[in-house]
């Protein structure tokens, strides 16, 4: 039952004790809203802020981490049509480069769920002003490396779907930061969870 093992460290920041499960390398500070990655024992900051939720629901409330990925994207050559990723970049039909906010869910998740996600929340950006909650956050099963892999299936996931006829997509992609978003969730009966942002279930 390795998920049950602890480890205890302190926030460098204001000393408090931090309990951390074995499996997690990302930790948050709830009494100061300090975030710590952990490499190779070493803590090192990252940015935690949480979203507040938008929708009503019943259940308990629980946060769960995602990856926020701020990349820019340049598309050199697309040989298909349609206005899906005009609107990532927020701009006309005609752009072709720009910076798009990727949300890739950084806990464990079903792949065809985690995409849908994944997918909804990158395409409406739906946390336009995140900030500090004095909530625990926990559950890391992805990590850096694994969230640009993420945002990257999800590019061209996006390009693939909107048409049937893609045949070239050329592009490339550099990740400006990474940072953590606690998204809230309801716990419905038979353990479905609800998101507080979008209502999906999952
Ligand atoms: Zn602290």
């Amino acid at each position: 039952m390795s998920d049950f093992k602890l480890v205890a460290i302190k926030c460098k920041t204001c000393d408090s004790g931090l309990v951390v499960s074995l499996n997690d390398n990302i930790t948050y500070c709830q009494s100061c809203g300090s975030g710590w990655e952990i490499i190779d024992g070493e803590t090192k900051p990252i940015e935690i802020n949480f979203a507040s939720a938008a929708i009503r629901g019943d259940g308990e409330m629980i946060y769960k981490p995602f990856w926020l990925v701020t990349a820019n994207v340049n598309i050199h050559e697309r040989e298909s049509s349609g206005g899906f990723l005009s609107n990532l970049f927020g701009g006309s039909k005609e752009q072709t480069s720009g910076t798009i906010k990727f949300y890739v869910p950084a806990f464990a998740c079903e792949l065809e769920k985690m995409k849908n996600l994944a997918l909804a929340f990158t395409s409406s950006n739906p946390v336009a002003s995140p900030q500090k909650f004095n909530v625990k956050l926990v559950g890391f099963n992805y990590g850096k490396e694994d969230a640009k892999k993420l945002s990257e299936f999800l590019l061209i996931t996006i390009e693939a779907e909107k048409s049937d006829t893609m045949k070239t997509f050329n592009y490339d992609i550099s990740y400006e930061k990474l940072e953590i978003l606690g998204i809230p969730f309801y716990r419905l009966p038979n353990n479905i969870l609800k998101d507080a942002l979008m209502g999906i279930e999952i």
